[in-house]
């Protein structure tokens, strides 16, 4: 029986962790779990696992909550909430299903703690992917990757030496908007772009998607996950999302590996990894796919895409101000606040208006923080004008 901790429990990730461990009762428990500020499904998470520790942002719905579960379970709340599940005893696993930057210091407070991590929060190694990668190592911590891609290039690696590796080649369906012109892309809704045609998700990783950031934020996390450079990953369109990435070795073999867009397929080979079992829900009736194409990226109707290439090729603080402008450019948009074709030139402003330094986890929060400022002071101009 595996303890796990579920950092995000009441998002999209969260709840398909849950869904595996609905399906495997014997193999898991859910010991702790955490929300933001959703605190009707947390209840309904309480009601339903029962798990030892709850962490919930708010003070006041915190000690609320400790009220009604007068027995053994602990209510944590505050930024600190989350840190406090990580280390608990009754937990072995920790699956960082957070958004955004406020999951990177839960990784590396798991690391530190030992404990293995199934991640999905692909901020963390954005933000902090060489720092991350190195305490893993430090501290002999394993990190599963459950964001789909990377899961899929790991299941290609098994057996295989890094030397044979050529190159990763990250797959993307092309979001909402990949036949649409340059034109409807600038202007589009914030329900066009929620729309994603094959996956569904938080609101934050759609935008993304819609945007191609997500996979300039899949490149970073390969680069550290995989200890690859920039160079030798690289994207391709593929509508179908059924190949969910590949490896291309030495000798020109290409190793591919395909699903269904459920991401209860890579979540559960992580949490039984080494281990395969069987499931009766993520089967691919392949006679049923008529074609599966490829295409290169546009990157020019898409420029978030080479905006996060050229992040990482800076390196230093260069990935936490293109993460923190991202960030903030995305929930301006879900605000209505910003056209769509504003989330890349945010970006791009901040990328040379905010300055950079080597990576250090003090330079890196700080320059979170000062381009969330400079972010918020365009995202304010733009709106006054
Ligand atoms: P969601 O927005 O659906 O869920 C995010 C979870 O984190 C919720 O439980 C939310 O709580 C909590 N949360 C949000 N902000 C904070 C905060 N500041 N502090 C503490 N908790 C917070 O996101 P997803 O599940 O879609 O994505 C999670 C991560 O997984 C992202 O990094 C994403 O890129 C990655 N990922 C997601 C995939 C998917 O299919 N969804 C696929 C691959 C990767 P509350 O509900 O209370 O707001």
């Amino acid at each position: 029986m595996k303890r796990i901790a579920i950092l995000g429990a009441t998002g999209s990730i969260g709840k398909s962790v849950c869904a595996i461990a609905d399906q495997f009762p014997d193999e898991f428990r859910i010991t702790a779990i955490s929300a933001n500020t959703n605190i009707d499904s947390l209840r309904a998470l309480i009601t339903k696992y029962r798990p030892a520790s709850v962490a919930i942002l708010d003070e006041t719905e915190s000690v609320k909550l400790q009220g009604e579960h007068t027995g053994n379970m602990k209510v944590f709340s505050g930024s600190k909430g989350i840190m406090e599940l990580i280390n608990l005893p009754d937990v072995d696993i920790v699956i960082n299903a957070l958004v955004g930057f406020a999951g990177v210091a839960p990784t590396i407070r798991a690391i530190e703690c030992g404990k293995t991590i199934a991640l999905a929060n692909k901020e963390s190694l954005v933000v902090a992917g060489e720092i991350i990668m190195e305490l893993a190592r430090r501290k002999n911590v394993r990190i599963l990757p459950i964001d789909s891609e990377h899961n899929a290039i790991w299941q290609c690696l098994v057996g295989e030496e890094a030397s044979g590796v050529r190159r990763i080649i990250l797959t993307a369906s092309g979001g909402p908007f990949l036949y649409a012109s340059n034109a409807a892309v600038e202007n589009a809704t914030v329900d066009e772009a929620l729309n994603h045609p094959k996956w569904k998700m938080g609101r934050k990783i759609s935008i993304d998607s819609a945007t191609l950031m997500n996979k300039g934020l899949e490149v970073h996390e390969a680069r550290w996950l995989f200890d690859l450079p920039a160079h030798k990953i690289d994207v391709i369109v593929h509508p179908q999302s059924i190949v969910h990435s590949m490896v291309e070795f030495a000798d020109g073999s290409i190793k591919a590996q395909l699903g269904v867009t459920d991401m209860k397929l890579p979540i559960q080979y992580a949490l039984f990894y080494p281990q395969r079992k069987g499931n009766e829900t993520c089967r691919l009736d392949l006679s049923l796919m008529r074609e599966l194409t490829f295409m290169p990226p546009d990157k020019i109707k898409f420029p978030c895409l080479q905006l996060a290439y050229d992040a990482l090729d800076a390196g230093g603080t260069a990935p936490a101000i293109l993460n923190a402008a991202n960030e903030m450019a995305v929930e301006a948009f879900l605000n209505k606040k910003i056209r769509f074709g504003d989330i890349p030139r945010i970006v791009e402003s901040a990328l040379a208006g905010v300055h950079r330094q080597p990576a250090s986890l003090e330079s890196l929060y700080a320059a979170d923080g000062e381009t969330r400022t400079f972010a918020s002071n365009i995202i304010h101009n733009a709106i006054a004008a």
